[in-house]
Order: structure tokens, then sequence, then C-alpha cells
């Protein structure tokens, strides 16, 4: 049995393979700003496991983070109490068995190649768009890993000589603060849920348009898949994105582009796969 867990900046998720290998419904508790995040967690598994013991722990964590350690560095989006947090020496010691650690946008990736809406093609770009955007690349089911993690959401669009708007990561135009969920409050004055604007979902779609265009010049993926939050409305956009994709690729033809298909828990599907050899084969999801 393996111990899942996906830790996000407003909700933690705990789940465990059941008799199939493949995660059970997983539960769900706000993300605490202070005290122990560890020992949290470590409740957290302790009730999905009951008296079962765990081979061993996979965790979806925000970036920035250590892999090797699986140590938690400083994401921006949880609290001081939450930054350092080693994984391996909290959950490992107290389950007695190994940890592992993927960045959550990568764990969606693996998730969506693997059992969702990247099944079956060779290589897989996946973008999470969301309060931020992230984003993981798959190919022949591994994810593809370089120096750093990938940061796709901070692919400059709208350069500051010609008055892009400031990102938080201190560059200008970048696709997170174009067309995230922030972006969307701090451009348009609304939460993405109530945006009823046309033009600026048009707008919207053309940026993500953009993105996949630029993945497809360097990765010629064979599908770009969109999930998160703002992905939610999905019909108001996607119209406006492929048709920049169409009109913007010439040498190149266009990938796939699909809305992702698994639900809020995809980060512990995709961490799942991080235990090799105990994970199970894509085949057993249909
Ligand atoms: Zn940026």
């Amino acid at each position: 049995m393996i111990g899942l867990v996906d830790i996000g900046g407003t909700k933690c998720l705990a789940s465990v393979t059941g008799d199939r290998g493949l995660p059970g419904t997983p539960l769900v508790r706000p993300t605490p700003t202070g005290g122990d995040p560890g020992g949290f967690l470590s409740e957290m598994l302790d009730s999905v496991r009951g008296e079962s013991v765990l081979e061993a722990i996979a965790v979806a964590t925000p970036g920035p983070f250590d892999r090797e350690r699986a140590t938690l560095l400083n994401p921006p989006g949880l609290s001081e109490a939450w930054h350092g947090l080693d994984l391996r020496a909290t959950l490992g010691r107290h389950f007695g068995c190994p940890v592992f650690a993927e960045n959550d946008a990568n764990c969606a990736a693996l998730a969506e190649a693997r059992f969702g809406a990247g099944r079956g093609f060779p290589t897989v770009a996946y973008y999470t768009v969301s309060t931020g955007i992230g984003a993981g690349v798959v190919r022949d089911g591994e994810l593809v890993i370089a120096r750093h993690d990938t940061e796709a959401g901070h692919q400059v669009l709208w350069p500051a000589h010609l008055g892009g708007p400031e990102c938080h990561c201190g560059g200008h135009g970048c696709l997170e603060a174009l067309a995230s969920g922030n972006a969307i409050r701090k451009r348009f004055g609304v939460a993405p849920e109530e945006l009823d604007d046309p033009s600026a979902w048009a707008e919207i779609g053309r940026w993500l348009g953009l993105a996949v265009v630029n993945t497809v010049a360097l990765l010629d993926c064979d599908v770009v898949v969109f999930g998160g939050g703002v992905v939610k409305a999905w019909e108001r956009f996607d119209q406006e994105l492929r048709r920049t994709v169409r009109e913007s690729l010439f040498l190149q033809p266009p990938p796939e582009i699909r809305r992702a298909e698994l639900g809020d828990d995809r980060n512990v599907w995709g961490a799942m796969t991080l235990v090799r050899g105990l994970a199970p084969p894509a085949t057993l999801v249909q």
C-alpha cells in the first residue's frame, strides 16, 4: 500500500492505494498556515491507512523543492511554517518507509499523460491554469526533468519594452501575468468565475494559444492538455486558443489540444506513479 499526499495552497489531500492498486477517495483538509505541517500530514496519512503498513509515500508539492532530499524550499503559496519541511525525515521516520516527492504540476502532467487526456500520446505537455500557471512535460510515460523545474508560466509573451504588465517573478509580460487566475483578478478586476466579458476571455485564449505555439516550436509535442481552475471556463476561450494556434503555426501541424480529464485529485494519481515498481500499469484504467 502506497501513501499519497497532495500539498496545496488552500487544501491538502491524502489517500492510499487500494485493492486494485489505485488511489481511493482522498481525505481533504484545509492547509494549515502554522503549527507542525509534518505532524499534520502524518495524521492525515494515519487516518487513511487505518491498520495497514505503508510501503512508500509519494507527495505532490508546490515548487520550489529539493527533489533529491524530498524537502520543500520556500514555495510562495505556502506559509513559512512549511518552508524547509523535510518530508523524508518527518514522514519517512513516522511511517518507516521511503518518501518520494515531485512538483505538483509535474504530478498533474504525469497523471493526465498516463490516465487522462494525454493517454496514448508519446509526448504530452500539460498546463495547469489556476491561481498561477505551471506546466510539465511527459515523454513515453516519463517526466522530462532538466536542471530545475520547468517554468512555462514565466515564458515572456509581452516584453517589458512593449509595455507588458509586471509579473510577481520580477519580469514583465509572463504568461502567468496575462492569463492566470491572479492575472484575471488584477487585469479585469474580478475572479475568473465572475468574468463575463467575451473579449477578455478571447484575449486569455490568445495568450494560452501563443503558449501552445511556443511549446510546439520547442517540443513538437503530440498533445497539449489544459487543467486547473481557470479551465472550468474552457468553452469561453478554447475557440480563440485553437484559432491562435492554427494561425501562428506554419512549419508544424497543430497538436491535439485537450481539456484535462481527471478530477481534483489528479496530483495524487500522478504522485502514485513516482513509486517505481509498485505503481500499477496504465492499462488498469480505462
Ligand atoms: Zn513571471
